[in-house]
Parts: C-alpha cells; sequence; structure tokens
C-alpha cells in the first residue's frame, strides 16, 4: 500500500513537471493575482491627421509624458486606422486637413476641409463623448467653430489651438530684445492665428512695468524704436519656417503639448487660445478668436476678460467680420 501511494506520488509529480514545461514564458513568469476587466486608459490622448503637424504634437506629448495611452488615426492606407482605436480619449487633437492649392480661394480650402472633418468629428465623438477636442488645422479658427458645430459638444470643450503659438514667439523676440528670459515678459497676441492678430500692447509689462508707459508710441508707425517690427516677425516666422523647410511643426507640436498639460494635470492655466466669442467685445456672431482662456480638466473653464484699448477691439471686431464672411457661406456645417 505504502509502496503504491509512493508511485503515485511520483506519477503526480512528473505530471506537473510536465504542465509546468507546456506554460507559456508568461504563465511561468506572472503569478496572476486579478483576473478581472483591464480599466479603460485615464489619460489618453488621440491624435487625428499623421503628417508633420500630428507627428510633432505626437512625440512632444510622448516625451513630456503627458498620456497613458496615444492613438494615432488617419486616411492614408499604410497609416489608416479604425476610428476604434481612438475610444476613451481625453483630448483629441485634430491636425487632418487639405493644403492650399495654386491659385485656390481662401473659402474654397475651408470647404474642402469642412467636407474631411464631416468624416472625422462624428466618429471622435461618437468613441470618446466626453474628451476635449484641439483642433489644430488651419484655417484654425473657422476650423475650431466647423469642429464645435459638427460635434455638437459644449463651446467649453472645442478649442483652436490659436495664437498660444504666435504669444510664444512674441515673448521670445520680445525678450531678446531686451535681455531677458521669455518667460520674464509678459505680453498677448489674440485674436486670429496669423496675419491679422491682435498685439495687445496696451498690457505688454515686465515686473508689473507697463512698456507702453515707457513709450506710448509703443507698436504704432510713429513709434521711433519701431517695436512693431516684433509683431510683424511673429507674422512672418511660419512663412519664413516654410520657405526654409517645406511646413512648420515642432513649434506648433511644443505649443500644442502645453494645452495638453493644463488640460490633462487640470493646471487652471491661461493661454490666448481660439473660444467662442460670440457676446464679447461686442461681437455678434459665433466666431471663434483667441483670447486668454482659463484652461484646466473641464477645457476652457472661463475667459479672462482682458482689458483692451478702443484700437485693439477694433481690430477683433474685424477679425470677426472677416471670419463670419467666409463661415456665413460653408455648406453642410
Ligand atoms: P500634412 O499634409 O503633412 O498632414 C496632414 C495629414 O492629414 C496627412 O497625413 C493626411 O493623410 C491627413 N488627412 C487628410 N485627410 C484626412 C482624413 N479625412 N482623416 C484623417 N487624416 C486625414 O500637413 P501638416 O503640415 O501636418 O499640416 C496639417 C494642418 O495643420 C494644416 O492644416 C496646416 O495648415 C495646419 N497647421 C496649423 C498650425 C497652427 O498654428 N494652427 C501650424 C502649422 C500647421
Amino acid at each position: 500500500m505504502l509502496v503504491s501511494c509512493w508511485y503515485l506520488y511520483l506519477g503526480v509529480q512528473s505530471l506537473y513537471r510536465e504542465v509546468l514545461n507546456m506554460a507559456s514564458v508568461l504563465q511561468k513568469l506572472v503569478t496572476p493575482l486579478f483576473s478581472g476587466p483591464s480599466e479603460p486608459p485615464r489619460n489618453k490622448v488621440t491624435v487625428v491627421g499623421v503628417g508633420h503637424v500630428g507627428m510633432a504634437c505626437a512625440v512632444s506629448i510622448v516625451l513630456r509624458e503627458l498620456a497613458d495611452e496615444l492613438a494615432l488615426v488617419d486616411v492614408m492606407e499604410d497609416k489608416l486606422k479604425d476610428y476604434s482605436v481612438s475610444a476613451d480619449s481625453r483630448i483629441v487633437v485634430v491636425t487632418a486637413g487639405a493644403r492650399l492649392q495654386e491659385g485656390e480661394s481662401r473659402l474654397n480650402l475651408v470647404q474642402r476641409n469642412v467636407n474631411i472633418f464631416r468624416h472625422i468629428i462624428p466618429q471622435i465623438v461618437r468613441y470618446s463623448p466626453n474628451c476635449v477636442l484641439i483642433v489644430v488645422s488651419n484655417p484654425v479658427d473657422i476650423m475650431t467653430y466647423v469642429t464645435w458645430k459638427l460635434s455638437g459638444l459644449p463651446k467649453h470643450r472645442v478649442i483652436g489651438s490659436g495664437t498660444n503659438l504666435d504669444s510664444a514667439r512674441f515673448r521670445y523676440l520680445m525678450a531678446e530684445r531686451l535681455g531677458i528670459h521669455p518667460s520674464s515678459f509678459n505680453g498677448w497676441i489674440l485674436g486670429e492665428h496669423g496675419d491679422s492678430s491682435v498685439l495687445v500692447w496696451s498690457g505688454t509689462n515686465v515686473a508689473g512695468v507697463r512698456l507702453q508707459k515707457l513709450n506710448p508710441d509703443i507698436g504704432k508707425d510713429t513709434d521711433r524704436e519701431n517695436w512693431k517690427e516684433t509683431h510683424k516677425m511673429v507674422v512672418d516666422s511660419a512663412y519664413e519656417v516654410i520657405r526654409l523647410k517645406g511646413h512648420t511643426n515642432w513649434a506648433i507640436g511644443l505649443s500644442v503639448a502645453d494645452l495638453t498639460e493644463s488640460l490633462m494635470k487640470n493646471l487652471n492655466r491661461v493661454h490666448p487660445v481660439s473660444t467662442m466669442v460670440k457676446g464679447m467685445y461686442g461681437i455678434s456672431n459665433e466666431v471663434y478668436l483667441s483670447l486668454p482662456c482659463v484652461l484646466n480638466s473641464a477645457g476652457v473653464s472661463s475667459v479672462i476678460n482682458t482689458t483692451l484699448s478702443d484700437h485693439e477691439i477694433s481690430q477683433l471686431k474685424n477679425s470677426a467680420d472677416a471670419l463670419w464672411d467666409i463661415q456665413k457661406d460653408l455648406k453642410d456645417v
């Protein structure tokens, strides 16, 4: 009896060894403690449009460790992904878009981009109904309005990258001329991203000292020091980069990572980004323009009521009128 028990024990031992040998590396390596369903991602980011700008945004976000999961979506066959990969995103960055073709009107380009966005935006919202959308595609203020309309999301969850980049370039150039660090110079570019942006000279200051008080002509044509040149350099910088390398991408990538950080970490940090400005500064149409916005995990939680001069307000209104002139003729928005 004792002998047969011993043989039984040896048999079980060899069976156990055999099973162990058949087990996969994973089964040998890991002793599971919990086998329930895995948690959805908490800080997922999706980038739509994996071209120069999309990849720069993705790399900047990854290197700053802002996302626990990153999804990339494009329409190109070799980059094609199903929109289901974007599910449960907290932030979706949209950089997809067509480029201006020779002789093409701005309205025509916008309409082509509207047609592209009609495919993208409903899919994004279907898979990530609680996301915050950051629109980068140009013309960014109009495309942000289009995204807001197509998404059906509340206005505080649809943001355009706007003049966050223009303002960073302005701070850098001004600080360089003043011989200080860019973070020590306070200055804002608001309104429309690009050529008709509004430089708020009345608010530029260093350590609370307003430059306009030191030089009442600052930013004007009559200014003997020609500080206005800095604004022109900001506007020209995108054209200069395109002339030198064919496209812009790294600066906007870093700028979008900045916005992502404020949203993801609930920072309540103030950025000049494109937001719905109807009802502000006497603007009566539904247009998106950059104003200083408080960004936190909800999106744009509030807008700072910046004190603007009459001239700056009229510049803002002119931009609003010019944008509405294009928007009112868009089809299928
Ligand atoms: P790009 O041509 O390199 O990339 C665009 C990408 O979008 C391509 O990969 C293309 O396949 C993709 N795409 C096109 N249709 C799509 C669709 N239906 N679904 C998904 N993806 C689609 O262009 P880029 O240089 O990366 O520029 C992208 C956009 O960003 C442009 O509109 C550009 O003007 C804009 N931009 C904005 C700023 C800013 O400050 N807001 C700065 C630079 C560029």
